[in-house]
């Protein structure tokens, strides 16, 4: 393989250290993220996280200031060309060329992409219920992101990223087809990436999960993992705590006197060992939505 290559074999995603800050504001922080080929990604993390950030890196659209990106292998910067071939995006922002009818849209996505599927584009247009002369610019909110969301999908790309898709898109697009097209995608062996705020959309599409928070990636793992080894636990202690008793992989604490409640990240052994240690008995236990697990994270 040349340098210029792209490569199928390499992971889709790979970011090392990458800082990047805009004025005092550390928009990454030492951020390391390793994306493996195949499978949904969501990226989740609070406004302001630093989501949007990472993914224009991927993008090239902004140089690392420090650490390294690669996609499919290449740098972004360097290979412009060979990495934004395999890339669709649509961005949080819906930029599309405003003066042109949706029709001719489609026309001229197809010139810039060899891989461009027109069947599948008008497929997706008819689903979106665009009309080939409607202009973009008299589009909706709503319309514009269908519209982005078709072009980003209809030259079948090895990596979508997906800033925000669900933005202005309506329950049934959300639900019943921009699911249906992710795991489409992911089913087809190509890799999928999207930031979201809608957690049991993510929790529904997902396979893996990164949790960002002031430019720091928290936490990666599977969904399943992640749901495997999170539970919330009630603890009775045999006095009285001003504060939560200090509990070994607990993340988050709640309570008072001598009932606490702890998100814990720990395996159900290791946690009733800690317990019983510390002379508590489990009182309660179960397991965690997503929802409840990124708000530990970051309250934690
Ligand atoms: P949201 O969910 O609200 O869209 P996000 O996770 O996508 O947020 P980013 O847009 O990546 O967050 O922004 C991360 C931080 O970097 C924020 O504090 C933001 O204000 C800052 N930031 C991003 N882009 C710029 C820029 N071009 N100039 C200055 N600050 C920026």
């Amino acid at each position: 393989m040349t340098e210029t290559t792209f490569a199928a074999s390499e992971p889709p995603v790979e970011v090392c250290h990458l800082t990047r800050r805009f004025g005092a504001t550390k928009a990454l922080d030492d951020v390391s993220l390793t994306v493996p080929r195949g499978g949904v990604l969501g990226l989740i993390g609070g406004n302001g996280a630093g989501k949007t950030t990472l993914i224009k890196h991927l993008l090239g659209l902004y140089r690392p200031q420090s650490g390294t990106v690669r996609v499919f292998g290449l740098d972004p910067i360097q290979h412009p060309i060979e990495t934004l071939s395999q890339i669709g995006y649509m961005s949080e922002d819906r930029d599309l060329p405003l003066w042109m009818r949706v029709g001719e849209l489609l026309r001229y996505c197809q010139a810039f992409y060899s891989r461009w599927d027109m069947r599948f584009a008008e497929e997706l247009r008819d689903a979106f219920d665009l009309g080939p002369q409607a202009r973009v610019k008299t589009l909706s909110r709503g319309q514009r992101a269908r519209a982005s969301l078709l072009v980003a999908l209809a030259y079948r790309p090895d990596l979508l990223l997906l800033d925000e898709p669900s933005a202005g898109l309506d329950p049934v697009v959300r639900r019943d087809i921009l699911g249906a097209i992710i795991r489409t995608i992911a089913d087809e062996g190509r890799t999928v990436i999207f930031s979201s705020h809608l957690l049991d959309e993510v929790e529904r599409v997902a396979d893996r999960i990164a949790i960002i928070h002031r430019g720091q990636i928290v936490l990666t793992a599977s969904l399943d993992e992640l749901k495997e080894t999170h539970r919330r636990v009630t603890l009775r202690f045999d006095r009285h705590f001003d504060r939560p008793p200090e509990l070994t992989g607990a993340i988050s604490a709640t309570g008072e006197d001598c009932e606490w409640t702890y998100v814990c990240s720990h395996d159900r052994e290791q946690i009733r060992i800690a317990a019983t240690a510390m002379g508590a008995t489990i009182v309660g236990e179960d397991r965690l939505t997503l929802d409840e697990i990124f708000v530990s994270h970051i309250q934690g």
